[in-house]
């Protein structure tokens, strides 16, 4: 899977041209990644209604049940999937986000012992979940993602962060709350997000923790304390001028240095 020209390229992705889209997105954007469902009972009928003129929608990517996706619009040019949205003092998060649909039926209601989407289809115990919607206090049904789906937006997402300036990835129940409920809790967002930042964290730590920095006291003779203040007692006896010290951390012009023993001593005479 990689981007080419803004478009995925993958195995059983096709992109089809959404006339719902605006211009290109402005310099160092989009940074952000909005998650829908589609409330939809397919792939191919979202796909249809968010290619259609009138419904004035449309998303980046539709992720269908069926293990296909579908392009609607190039990664860099804006397309109409979060409306009217606010978030972290920002509005209007078309101008920002990548908006990714995940074909999904949504809510359902539960009636004798079946589950039925708002447009009527009959879905399984098994393809449903009872959650509680962070938005909200008591649970209700919701149709399940598939498998595929959340591992593939997993990959997309760390793809697009790669490929692009994205710091956040939000749902649309977030940036509307009073409006929206997907991508709802029928998706783990929460751990998601989790994952993929926290990932990201840990590999930049590797790269930084094996570097050690080195010097020499060049004072002629050095305190070195327990703390980052000349009120802390002194570890040891005064390092002499041309200790050779590893530097461990530094503090409001004081570095933490360890020869032989660990102290803080006065930055300025660490060269
Ligand atoms: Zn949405």
């Amino acid at each position: 899977m990689k981007i080419t020209n803004h478009k995925l390229i993958d195995d059983n992705t096709d992109f089809q041209l959404s006339p719902n889209h605006s211009g290109k997105f402005k310099t160092s954007l989009p940074d952000t990644i909005i998650l829908h469902y589609t409330a939809g009972g397919s792939r191919e009928s979202s796909v249809r209604t968010l290619l259609t003129p009138s419904r004035k929608a449309s998303a980046h990517l539709v992720l269908g049940r069926d293990e296909k996706i579908t392009q609607l619009v190039p990664f860099d040019t804006i397309s109409w999937h979060a409306g009217r949205s606010e978030y972290d003092g920002r509005v209007g998060f078309n101008q920002f986000a990548i908006g990714i649909e995940i074909d999904n039926a949504g809510l359902l209601t539960k009636t004798g012992d079946k589950y039925i989407s708002w447009f009527g289809k009959e879905y399984h115990d098994d393809e449903v979940i009872k959650a509680v919607h962070r938005n909200e206090s008591t649970p209700r049904y919701w149709h399940r993602y598939t498998e595929w789906q959340i591992e593939k937006c997993k990959e997309i997402c760390e793809l697009l962060i790669e490929e692009y300036n994205i710091k956040t990835i939000l749902g649309h129940e977030e940036i509307s709350p009073k409006r929206k409920i997907d991508p709802g809790p029928a998706f783990p967002l929460d751990k998601f997000r989790e994952k993929i930042f926290e990932s990201d964290r840990s590999e930049n730590t590797e790269e930084i923790e094996p570097q050690i920095i080195s010097g020499k006291v060049v004072a002629s003779s050095l305190n070195i304390r327990k703390g980052p203040d000349v009120e802390m007692d002194k570890v040891a006896e005064a390092l002499p001028q041309g200790t050779k010290v590893e530097i461990l951390e530094e503090k409001e012009g004081w570095y933490k240095v360890r020869t032989g023993v660990e102290g803080w001593v006065y930055a300025k005479y660490i060269k």
